[in-house]
């Protein structure tokens, strides 16, 4: 069996648990659809990552500036990005047994893309194409319904006193918009020449009919935005190379080749000039969104200078021309980004006499870097010196992780499913029992199981 046949979500879903990554929401309750919480090592994992994807969509680059916006956003936003009229899932029932089908999604299972910021009359226009390929998953009749647009946005009575709640402020559909938003807040304070970048990870929220797959569709999520904002017309290649960087990024981030590829839109929402998508290969979903790449011309700001009144030209300072630049963006939700890479790196294989299930995680994305335990744990001339190595340790690397539960070859296993890099043992040699290694610890390494002496005062150089 190769290795994306044996990793089935199922599979993942029970490590998320077993191994404190990934929790259902308020499961004591009985869980809440479509929101998941993310335990001690997951969250570990999660910040690793948007770390990593800061690091190198802000620091390593030039003219890329990060922020935090709000949540809660004037109503109006969400009127000027087409949110209140047009974001939705088009839905469509079948008129003999009643099945509500996503026809967006159905048209995608048969090569179609429609993009879900499409109007009812581009999405119906699509379907009524293609009625006759599109049998009902249950009663497997055509006889459906016009497609009807059911809105995503989730509502709040954020300062709605009202009691109907007749003036709901939504929470964010798209994290996006707070990086519009702040557009000439930046140009003003700190006057960046063009292309220039806007960089954010907050929180959006969508009220998806049917939330599935794990962390692949959720109805809170996080997305990871970077903005180019670049002179009208020059676009074409710096879009190019967006895509290329941010597949780099990911493969760099040790995903494997062939579970990632790109997807051309072929139906795209009327103001955009290219979208693309890089899809992973999930596990028992196969190939699927992961990010999305955009191409979104002026249309971002020339909406949000019509609803809002206020000037958002850009005065170059070359020219002194006045221009709404354009805007070229990538999106990734930090679920799908966190399930993409621990589905790559979990494998099963044969270790010793039996299968061991492991993460092979680059290690500064690994929750724990390195895992210190005393051989016994009833000997405390052994917890001593142990824990001696675990806050010199702690206080270089901070994420150490103090395992002294079971046998020792229990903890490599438990370590092995984290995807701790490297497991120390401190035993009687390290306390002079055999004199040549006195002050010697046994470094284990998860992806090989090799292990190899090391003198403690070496340690934090060969862990580096
Ligand atoms: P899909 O077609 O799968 O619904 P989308 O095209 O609506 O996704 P975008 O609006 O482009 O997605 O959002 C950007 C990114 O946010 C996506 O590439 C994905 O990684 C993430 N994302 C979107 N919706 C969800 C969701 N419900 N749960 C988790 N992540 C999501």
């Amino acid at each position: 069996m190769s290795q994306s046949e044996s990793v089935t979500m199922e599979k993942i879903v029970a490590l998320c648990k077993r191994r404190g990554f990934v929790f259902p929401g308020s499961e004591i309750y009985g869980g809440l659809a479509g929101v998941f919480d993310f335990g001690p090592n997951g969250v570990e994992l999660l910040n690793n990552l948007k770390r990593a994807w800061w690091k190198a969509n802000v620091y390593d680059k030039e003219n890329y500036y990060g922020l935090d916006a709000g949540m809660f956003k004037n109503p109006r936003v969400w009127d000027a990005s087409g949110h209140t009229s047009g974001f939705s899932d088009p839905l469509a029932d079948c008129r003999e047994c009643n099945t509500r089908i996503r026809v967006d999604k159905e048209l995608a299972a048969i090569g179609i893309q429609a993009d879900e910021k499409m109007s009812e009359a581009e999405i119906n226009k699509l379907f009524d194409e293609q009625r006759e390929n599109i049998p009902c998953p249950k009663c497997g009749k055509k006889n459906f319904t016009p497609a009807r647009a059911f809105n995503l946005l989730v509502k709040s009575n954020l300062g709605d006193f009202t009691s109907e709640g007749g003036e709901p402020v939504y929470l964010p559909g798209e994290a996006c918009q707070g990086i519009y938003l702040n557009y000439k807040n930046v140009v003003d304070s700190m006057s960046p020449k063009l292309p220039f970048g806007l960089v954010q990870i907050n929180k959006a929220f969508r009220n998806e009919i049917s939330p599935r797959n794990f962390l692949f569709r959720t109805r809170e999520m996080e997305q990871a935005d970077t903005q180019l904002f670049v002179k009208p017309h020059e676009n074409k290649s710096a879009f190019e190379q967006i895509k290329q960087d941010r597949m780099n990024w990911y493969l760099s981030i040790g995903i494997k080749p062939k579970n990632l590829r790109f997807k051309q839109h072929e139906n795209l929402v009327f103001y955009a000039s290219d979208a693309w998508d890089i899809e992973y290969n999930f596990p028992s979903l196969g190939f699927d969104e992961l990010e999305g790449i955009h191409d979104r011309t002026d249309y971002d700001l020339k909406q949000h200078m019509e609803f809002s009144g206020v000037d958002l030209t850009y005065l170059d300072p070359e020219t002194n021309e006045r221009y709404i630049p354009w805007i070229l963006e990538t999106s990734v939700g930090m679920g799908r980004m966190f399930l993409a890479v621990l589905a790559d790196a979990y494998h099963e294989e044969e270790m010793g006499d039996g299968i061991r299930t492991v993460l092979k995680l680059r290690p500064d994305l690994a929750p724990y870097r390195v895992a210190v335990s005393p051989l016994l744990k009833n000997k405390p001339e052994l917890v001593a010196k142990a824990r001696e190595v675990f806050l010199m340790l702690k206080k270089e690397f901070g994420n150490v992780a103090w395992d002294d539960n079971g046998n020792v070859g229990k903890r490599y296993r438990r370590q092995d499913e984290i995807g701790t890099p490297y497991c120390i043992v401190i035993d009687f040699d390290t306390l002079g029992e055999n004199p040549d290694l006195l002050d010697t610890v046994t470094v284990r390494h998860r992806d090989t199981g090799d292990q190899e002496r090391v003198n403690i005062i070496e340690l934090v150089n060969k862990l580096k």
